[in-house]
């Protein structure tokens, strides 16, 4: 049998929503390989590597594989063609119509509600700490406690960071104890301290026979202190909370707090604890946030518009004190009853409480008390292959559905999806 022509099997594929040009490359790759009925499993192998929405019901809140802080449904990008098209003022001034800063929106707006004199807004928290070591130390060295040289997933690790922005790191003290004696004998020792760096050990916890240095300790020493914050807790009192800080954020440094504390400048994610999108922040004294702001690799490390207008929605909710208003906040905080009322009416599984956390590697060892359902063995491949997909975890042979991560909008499509893989079909 004659096989079939590149164009027509490319053609017969159409459905599948995908370009033409990617439905040929499918096609000639199934011809070639002598299978053409392989065409439509080519295609939808590449159309599943496309970004689009998904149910997280992992219970894992800050989830890195999928995205981290969860984001308002328009700002993923699914409205396709006819959706409406608008520029924005990212650097124009709309009173002078003259040039504006794109520093001037979210990064102002953050500022206000951490306290900070100042703010700037780049790419990621590891841009962020790149871009304050460059600035401020380079050529020069910085001093860290050994019990702080994390490692972040992804290949954040501060030794090699501080070699990138080229600072030298000193090390002082010991895996569980420095004490300020230790940072007060390297700076009378060196004779270029730049600055001394606080780093939080966001995943990972030192217990037992321990010490470190905080911040108003620090600041006896004279020198410029810098808090790598990673979290994005904003305040420690979570006023956008209307029941207060929950049991689970245990004694999460805030950037209110630290800076209050007197750190020259905080650094921290845009898309941990603070809930926005992918972002670094870095906030503090106005001089320090300014020099930072001039320098060249301000520019390369710089967020897009698109960016920068949903952190500034994550800004001005926190300026509300509106924590609903922060899909990662209004989902923490919702009530294990609630969660436990919205399992039962999915109509299918065990109804079981479950433990959710923050993740992202964040607050390790704290459990936020969720609810969620259950369902006999691995089904966790049926639910991924749902539309859209549900991402579900597999405990001890049974699959878990946390609710705490799945907003209430899509219980309807959970509950269908639920209903289809449990009577299996
Ligand atoms: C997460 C984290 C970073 C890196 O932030 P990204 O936004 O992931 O680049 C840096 N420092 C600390 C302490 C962190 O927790």
């Amino acid at each position: 049998m004659r096989p079939p022509s590149v164009d027509a099997l490319a053609r017969s594929l159409a459905d599948t929503g995908l370009p033409h040009p990617l439905l040929v490359d499918a096609a000639r790759a199934a011809i070639a390989a002598g299978e053409p009925d392989s065409a439509r499993a080519r295609a939808q192998a590449v159309a599943d590597l496309l970004l689009r929405p998904v149910i997280n019901a992992t219970g894992v809140l800050l989830h890195t594989n999928l995205g981290r802080a969860p984001q308002p449904a328009g700002l993923v990008g699914s409205e396709g063609p006819g959706s409406p098209v608008r520029y924005s003022n990212v650097e124009f001034d709309l009173m002078t119509g003259q040039r504006g800063s794109r520093h001037r929106h979210a990064a102002d707006l953050l500022a206000r509600a951490s306290g900070a004199e100042a703010a700037l807004v780049v790419n990621n928290g590891a841009a962020a700490v790149l871009l304050v070591l460059t600035v401020l130390a380079a050529g020069r060295s910085v001093v860290v406690s050994r019990g702080e040289l994390v490692e972040i997933g992804g290949g954040f690790r501060i030794p090699e960071i501080m070699a990138a922005s080229g600072a030298r790191l000193i090390e002082v003290g010991t895996t569980n104890r420095t004490r300020l004696a230790d940072y007060r004998a390297a700076v009378t020792a060196a004779t270029d301290v730049a600055l001394l760096l606080k780093v939080h050990r966001s995943n990972y916890r030192i217990i037992g026979f321990t010490e470190e240095v905080e911040v108003p300790d620090l600041r006896q020493l004279g020198l410029t202190v810098v808090a790598d914050l990673g979290s994005g807790l904003l305040d420690a009192a979570t006023p956008w909370l209307e029941s207060g800080p929950p049991a689970w954020l245990g004694a999460e440094p805030a950037v209110r707090q630290t800076l209050a504390a007197g750190a020259d400048l905080a650094t921290f994610s845009g898309d941990k604890l603070l809930g926005g999108p992918q972002a670094g922040i870095i906030a503090g004294r106005a001089s320090l946030v300014a020099e930072c702001a001039r320098h060249p690799l301000a520019r390369a490390l710089r967020p897009g518009g698109l960016v920068l207008a949903a952190l500034q929605q994550t800004a001005l909710a926190y300026l509300r004190r509106d924590g609903n208003a922060i899909p990662l906040w209004r989902m923490a905080a919702t009530p294990v009853e609630a969660l436990r009322a919205r399992a039962g009416a999915l109509g299918s599984g065990r109804v079981i409480d479950s433990a959710a956390v923050a993740g992202g590697g964040s607050l390790p060892g704290f459990e936020i008390p969720s609810a969620g359902v259950a369902l006999d063995g691995d089904q966790t491949a049926a639910l991924r292959a749902w539309d859209p997909p549900i991402i579900a975890r597999v405990n001890e042979g049974v699959t878990v559905i946390d609710l705490r991560t799945v907003d209430p909008s899509d219980d309807k499509v959970l509950a269908e999806a639920l209903l289809s893989v449990s009577s299996g079909h």
